[in-house]
Parts: C-alpha cells; structure tokens; sequence
C-alpha cells in the first residue's frame, strides 16, 4: 500500500554564492524590502516521518535551521564541494552537544577531500574534544535510502565540477549546474515537481542562465518547476516571477510544500 505520508520540502537559502543582499550593492534587488528578495546561501530541507535531511550546508546553516525551527537533523548531503554549499558544517555540533547524537554527512570523494582541507580538526581533533561528530557516508551515482526514502543521485556538471542533484519520487532537485547529461535527463523523466538553478539573466560559465533554465525546465516537463541559488542580477522576485511561464517560479527563502511519495 502507498504510504499516505507526503515529502515536506522547505527552501532554507534560494541565493547565490554571495547572498542577496550582496555587501555594499546598492542596487534595486540588494535594496528591496520585500523579504523574497532576501536569499541567504542555497539550502533544502526534506522532512519525512519526523525526521530531516538537508541539502548542503553553507555560511548561513545555523541561522536557517533557527529560522525553519530546525532542532533535529539526521543526515546532511553535500552536492559538491564549493565553500557556499559546505562552509556551515562546523554548526552541527549543535545537535552533537544538544541531542548526543552524531550526523550522518553524504558526500562524493571529491567533496571529502575538500572537507577534509577545509575542517581539519574534524579528521584529527588530537586534544579537542569538541570537534564535530560526523558519520561519513560515500556519495556516487548509486540510489541510496535514506528516512525511508529512494535517492537516485543525479550527476550534472558546474563547468567542469562534477554536482549531485537528486531525484526523491516525483520530486527533483539540481543546483549549481550549468549542463545535464543526457543520461541525468533520462532519470528526470517524468518528475512531476523540479527544483532547477538559474543565477541571473545573463549567461554564465558554470551556472545556467534563467532562460537556460526556462528551456531545460520545458524540456523536462515537469507539472511545476522552481529556480533556485538566484543572484541579484536575476532581478525583482515579483518582476520576474510574473514574467514566467504559467508552471514556473522562482523559490525564496521559506517556500515550502509537499511532494506525495509512494
Ligand atoms: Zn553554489
Ligand atoms: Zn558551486
């Protein structure tokens, strides 16, 4: 029998590297007071039976999973390995100290090496008893479980880095990718709710542009599409968002909705 409990997804970050505002811009998107222009460092939430999964882990981590009520976390997976998507790591030592229990983190071994340079003490703590209590957990192309539910890992490109999205039932999720494989858009086939990257208006080399975005969204199919890790180029939320196709949006921080999964 299916199970009749849906996916709750939130965005807890929809920004770009940098974050919207960006320091010192004083343009219209860095000035707006409308709260969905404010993006802090891309970021998912998935909860499923109670428990939660986030999508990678950036400079803003431990002000998102205050602001999304955010006390409990089972695993945290990283797409790849750039400082806006792993650099809040360290802020899982809030659930080791507060709940005794350590976190799973799943990762390509591309995305460890990086770890490993970037939180040393984490690997060798020697005399410091307050490093973070990390299970590492190897991340590649094969489908795991995870909370009860099917990951199948998709491999995009971010110009020559390698990314993981991932397929969760009728639920798909790609950041920082500037190319999908053909192969990766076989596994996309048929999702009914995707979450895909758009940095701005203008091309860029490792991020799709939004009318990039807007074709492969098209081509994809899917019943509703998000766009997500938007920088300030993008514009307006409002502006552009009405400026989009009928099944199409751009997330903000603090959108949130369910996927039904079986
Ligand atoms: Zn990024
Ligand atoms: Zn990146």
């Amino acid at each position: 029998m299916a199970d009749p409990e849906p996916i709750y997804i939130e965005f807890l970050g929809t920004g770009t590297s940098l974050g919207v505002p960006m320091i010192g811009c004083k343009c219209c998107v860095c000035l707006s007071e409308n709260p969905k222009d404010n993006r802090m460092r891309t970021s998912l939430l998935i909860k499923y039976h109670g428990k939660n999964i986030v999508i990678d882990c950036g400079p803003d981590f431990r002000t998102q999973l205050l602001r999304a009520g955010v006390d409990d976390l089972e695993t945290v997976i990283i797409t790849h390995e750039h400082r806006d998507h792993i650099a809040g790591l360290d802020d899982v030592r809030s659930i080791n100290y507060i709940l005794r229990k350590r976190v799973e983190l799943r990762l390509s071994e591309e995305s460890l090496n990086a770890v490993e340079v970037e939180f040393p003490y984490i690997f060798n703590p020697g005399d410091y008893k307050g490093a973070p209590q990390i299970d590492l957990v190897n991340l590649d192309d094969e489908p795991f479980e995870l909370n009860g539910l099917k990951f199948i890992p998709l491999l995009v490109m971010h110009r020559n880095m390698k990314v993981y999205g991932f397929r969760i039932g009728d639920f798909s999720y790609i950041t920082d990718a500037n190319f999908i494989p053909e192969e990766t858009m076989k596994l996309l086939k048929g999702t009914k709710v995707m979450v895909l990257n758009a940095l701005r208006l203008k091309k860029h080399p490792s991020h799709f542009s939004l009318d990039e975005a807007i074709e492969i969204a098209k081509e994809i199919g899917a019943e509703k599409t998000y766009f997500t890790h938007l920088g300030h180029l993008i514009g307006m939320h409002d502006r552009v968002n009405s400026s989009l196709p009928e099944n199409m949006e751009l997330a903000y921080d603090g959108l949130s909705f369910s996927v039904p999964y079986s």
